[in-house]
């Protein structure tokens, strides 16, 4: 991109390492914010800063918040005694978004994969766990119907099981492979109320 000169490279450059965005995009954005008002920049740009020092782990479901705790886990009207546990917060988002479900979740922050090397370890586990030794009466499994979405419910399966928990898995209804907020929400529905016991 020598045609260019060193700034907007640059701009260019950044913009593409994010996700989803290849060269050509990259490019439409740069140009797109370098002929947006500066104030409007300037918004856009402590919107990135601001969400990204503040934003962190809710307390109790490991969510993405700027509070404590999520606004979720802080409504005394939520079912605390029944968890919902998903790969991560856009899942969460997901259920939310079906205005049905009025439990609480636990958000593990990816799945099982030996492929990649992850482990039991390298998610929320231990602190699912740690959530259960208060009053539960179900956790519900809805991670991805993936090959590591499915091994880490079995997992997770296993492991609650002992505690005399009802452990249940959403319908798979979700297509294989699917990120759960790619579908819609009459299938999570469907999913949510079709789920069975472990
Ligand atoms: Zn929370």
């Amino acid at each position: 991109m020598e045609y260019y000169s060193n700034q907007i490279s640059r701009l260019i450059s950044e913009l593409s390492t994010l996700p989803g965005i290849g060269a050509k995009s990259a490019q439409r954005l740069a140009f797109h914010i370098l002929h947006m008002p500066v104030e409007e920049v300037e918004q856009l740009s402590e919107a990135i800063i601001d969400a990204r020092k503040n934003v962190h782990y809710c307390k109790e479901c490991f969510s993405l918040t700027d509070n404590e705790v999520c606004p979720i886990c802080s409504n005394p009207k939520r079912n605390k005694r029944q968890i919902m546990v998903v790969e991560d917060t856009r899942d969460l988002a997901a259920y939310e978004k079906t205005g049905k479900y009025e439990g609480v979740y636990h958000v593990l922050h990816g799945a099982i994969s030996p492929m990649q090397g992850i482990g039991p370890g390298d998610i929320k586990l231990k602190e699912l766990m740690q959530r259960l030794q208060q009053d539960v009466d179900e956790v519900i499994i809805a991670t991805n119907s993936s090959l590591e979405g499915e091994t880490t419910a079995m997992y997770i399966s296993k492991l609650i099981k002992p505690t005399g928990i009802k452990v249940t898995r959403i319908a798979s209804g979700v297509p294989v492979g699917g990120d759960l907020e790619y579908i819609d929400e009459v299938t999570l529905l469907r999913a949510l109320e079709g789920r069975t016991e472990l």
